[in-house]
C-alpha cells in the first residue's frame, strides 16, 4: 500500500531550527492531525509537505518516489488554509470549478463536477450563490470542495476550522471526518486543539519545539502518552510524582503505590486519567494504592461527575459515572484508589520513552 514518508525532515531559519528531524510513515487513507502548541513547527512541517517550504534536510517520499524537490503545483495535493483564500467576487460554483478551469477542463464538465462536489460537501444547489453571501461554515465547505476538485493524492488543511464558533466547529469536525472516510483520501490537518485532533484523527502527531514527541492513534496518545509533555498537553490527566523506595514501590504524597514499569531508583512521574481513579468511603481499609483525602469540589458534567480531592496538599481529579457517585459531600473524607493498571510511568525529562 502506498504511503507518505517523512524521513528526517528539518527546517532551519538561520541558526533557529523550526522542525528537527521529523520522521513519520503515513499509510494511505489515514487522517492525520499535526497537534502542538503555538510555534512548535506544525505549520512549517505542513508547508514542507505541501512543497511551499524547502527542507534544510531530510526527504519526503510518496508511493516510494522522492518528491523532496518537486514544486508544489506538481505534487497533486489539495490544500485549505485558515484564510480559505476564496475569490469573493465569484460564486460558490465558480470558486470550486476554478482549478478545473486552470487545467483547461471544458465548461460543461466543470459545471457537472462542481455540482457533484457541492453535493459532496452538502451544499447542493448553492452553486450560483456568491461566496460573499455564504455563512462561515458554508465558505469552509466551498474551500474544501475546491481543494478536492482535482482529486488530489493528499489533502492538507492548516487550522481549517479555527475561525468557526464552537458549535459549528464541532459539527464540521464530524463532517470532515465523514467526508474523508467516504473518499479514503490521505488527509493531514494542522491544529492546536487537542479535542479536535482526538475527534478526527486516525493518527495524532504531537509536536513540541520542532520535534515529533509521539505519533499514535488518539486513544493511545490519550491513554499512553509517550512523555510528560504529551500527557500535560493532551491534558485531562493527573500527574503524580514520587520516589521509588523499593522495587515496584513508589512513595507519593499521601501514601504508596505498587506498580510495574518503575525505574529502579530515583524519582518517577505518573500520568493517571481521572476516569480510572476510584473513590471509596473513608471507612474503606487502607493499603497499597489507596490514599486518604478530603473532597474539595464536586461538579456535575451530565454524563459524568467530576471530583477534586485534596491528598497531602495536592489535588487529584476523579471522574465517575453519575450512578457510581459516592455519597460524600465536599469537606468529607474519602479514600482514593489508584489502580496499578491505570498508571502510565513517564520517562523523566530528556529521556526517551521506554528507556
Ligand atoms: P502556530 O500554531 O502559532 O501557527 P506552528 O506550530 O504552526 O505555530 P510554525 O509556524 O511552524 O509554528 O513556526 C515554528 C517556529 O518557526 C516559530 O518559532 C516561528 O517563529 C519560526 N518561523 C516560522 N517561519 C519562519 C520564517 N520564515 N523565518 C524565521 N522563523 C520562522
Amino acid at each position: 500500500m502506498s504511503a507518505l514518508v517523512l524521513d528526517g525532515l528539518t527546517k532551519r531559519y538561520g541558526s533557529f531550527t523550526a522542525v528537527h528531524g521529523a520522521s513519520l510513515r503515513i499509510p494511505h487513507g489515514q487522517f492525520v492531525c499535526l497537534l502542538g502548541p503555538s510555534g512548535c513547527g506544525k505549520t512549517t512541517l505542513m508547508r514542507m509537505i505541501a512543497g511551499l517550504e524547502e527542507p534544510s534536510g531530510g526527504r519526503l517520499l510518496i508511493d516510494d518516489g522522492d518528491i523532496t524537490t518537486t514544486p508544489a503545483h506538481k505534487r497533486d495535493f489539495g490544500m485549505v488554509f485558515q484564510s480559505l483564500a476564496l475569490f469573493p467576487h465569484l460564486t460558490a460554483g465558480e470558486n470550486i470549478a476554478y482549478p478545473l478551469r486552470i487545467r483547461g477542463v471544458p465548461a460543461a464538465e466543470r459545471r457537472r463536477k462542481a455540482e457533484s462536489l457541492l453535493e459532496l460537501v452538502r451544499l447542493p444547489g448553492m452553486g450560483d450563490r456568491p461566496v460573499s453571501r455564504l455563512s462561515g461554515g458554508q465558505r469552509q465547505r466551498v474551500a474544501i470542495a475546491r481543494a478536492l476538485a482535482l482529486e488530489p493524492k493528499l489533502f492538507l488543511l492548516d487550522e481549517p476550522l479555527s475561525a468557526l464558533d464552537a458549535k459549528l466547529r464541532e459539527a464540521m469536525q464530524i463532517e470532515l471526518k465523514q467526508l474523508q472516510r467516504r473518499l479514503g483520501i490521505t488527509t493531514i490537518v494542522v491544529t492546536h486543539d487537542q479535542r479536535e485532533a482526538l475527534t478526527m484523527a486516525d493518527l495524532v502527531v504531537v509536536m513540541s519545539e520542532g520535534q515529533i514527541r509521539q505519533a499514535a492513534p488518539p486513544m493511545e496518545v490519550y491513554r499512553r502518552p509517550a512523555d510528560a509533555f504529551v500527557a500535560d498537553f493532551i491534558g485531562m490527566t493527573n500527574l503524580l510524582e514520587g520516589d521509588v523506595t523499593a522495587p515496584g514501590r513508589l512513595s507519593v504524597p499521601g501514601g504508596e503505590l505498587a506498580l510495574e514499569g518503575l525505574p529502579r531508583q530515583g524519582r518517577a512521574l505518573l500520568s493517571v486519567r481521572p476516569e480510572e481513579v476510584l473513590l471509596h468511603p473513608a471507612t474503606t481499609p487502607g493499603g497499597a494504592n489507596r490514599l486518604s483525602g478530603t473532597l474539595s469540589f464536586v461538579r456535575d458534567l451530565g454524563a459524568s461527575v467530576e471530583f477534586r480531592i485534596e491528598v497531602a496538599g495536592r489535588e487529584i481529579v476523579a471522574l465517575t459515572r453519575p450512578q457510581d457517585r459516592p455519597a460524600v459531600e465536599p469537606g468529607g473524607a474519602v479514600t482514593v484508589e489508584i489502580p496499578a493498571g491505570a498508571c502510565v510511568v513517564l520517562p523523566a525529562e530528556g529521556q526517551a520513552a521506554g528507556e
